[in-house]
């Protein structure tokens, strides 16, 4: 099946099954898959899918695939969802956790099964990159999106949490070499637009270059060893986190945030006491609370929340502005 090149983007699109089984029948032979969704309010209740764009590796670009999961319903997507589910066939992705919740939500129940999460692959080089917890640099990434002045009056509670990065920041951070190209199309495209359809040609190149943006970043990390025998687990665990109780509304600002949710990196195969954060409605054990907070009966809030909560309580009194 030949690949579309537009400026300097190359990928297949695929809006029929016959087309469909071509591509699952390319892709199911490789042992890795670069894997991103793109939607409206991807992974929300009120949301929908529009994009699952899928890579294979190759020695230069990535061979990318963006299937139309609008103009196929769910029946018609079952081969791609096979090869999603498959435990023979590693998934690339980065923050895969609203693709994750959409392909729950939106397309039964799929169950994305050996994953990688570049995103979390970053936040864990950090340390071997001399970015201890509790350091300066490791404090100093949460702000803007945290006040600086809070994080320094109590930097005890900020030693767990870490800012999550972007793609492109991630990539650039990274060294990663990719064209300019790549990393300016972001942000052109409106995310409302997703479910349109004819989709515009700038959305398709969107898509396929995050497709190329991972597959680089994967052999990067790859080369650096930052793809450890235990980020399969956390990724699961991460990718996971949204997919039990009812799905997350667009309002949820304790669960829709650019802060780490705790507990992802972590040890928890011991068996410990845990007590819920009603906020981001986990079950967290005591390291993720302060001494008072995991006392108290009621507003108890695990570390991430408390700082969202402030993060919260300054914007509406307007004194800070970032987005997200
Ligand atoms: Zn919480």
């Amino acid at each position: 099946m030949p690949q579309k090149r537009v400026n300097n983007t190359t990928f297949t699109f695929c809006d029929t099954a016959q087309s469909l089984s071509a591509v699952a029948a390319n892709i199911r032979g490789s042992s890795t898959v670069f894997l991103d969704c793109e939607g409206h309010d991807l992974g929300l209740a009120a949301g929908g899918l529009s994009l699952i764009s899928l890579g294979t590796p190759t020695p230069n670009q990535p061979r990318t695939y963006l299937i139309d999961a609008v103009a196929l319903g769910t029946s018609e997507l079952r081969p791609i969802f096979d090869i999603l589910e498959s435990p023979n066939v590693q998934k690339v992705v980065f923050d895969g956790r609203m693709d994750q919740t959409a392909l729950f939500y939106d397309h039964g129940r799929v169950r994305l099964q050996n994953v990688v999460d570049l995103q979390l692959a970053d936040i864990k080089s950090r340390v071997l990159r001399g970015e201890n917890e509790g350091s300066l640099e490791q404090l100093m990434r949460l702000s803007p999106y945290l006040l600086q002045s809070e994080v320094e009056k109590n930097p005890q509670l900020y030693y767990k949490v870490q800012k999550l990065p972007g793609l492109e920041q991630t990539v650039r951070e990274h060294g990663v070499a990719v064209g300019a190209e790549e990393l300016t199309i972001k942000g052109r495209f409106k995310h409302t637009s997703w479910l349109r359809r004819p989709l515009p040609q700038t959305a398709l190149i969107y898509a396929a270059n995050d497709i190329t943006l991972i597959a680089h970043l994967w052999e990067e990390f790859v080369d650096q060893g930052y793809i450890d025998g235990k980020l399969g687990e956390q990724s699961l665990r991460y990718v996971r986190l949204w997919t039990t109780g009812p799905q997350i509304n667009v309002n949820h600002r304790y669960k829709l945030h650019a802060l780490l949710p705790l507990e992802i990196l972590e040890d928890t195969s011991a068996v410990e006491r845990t007590k819920l954060c009603p906020l981001c409605e986990r079950l967290l054990p005591q390291r993720c609370f302060s001494i008072t907070s995991w006392n108290k009966d009621v507003n108890r809030k695990c570390l991430v929340c408390r700082a969202i909560g402030i993060r919260i309580i300054k914007q509406n009194a307007g004194g800070h502005r970032s987005a997200k």
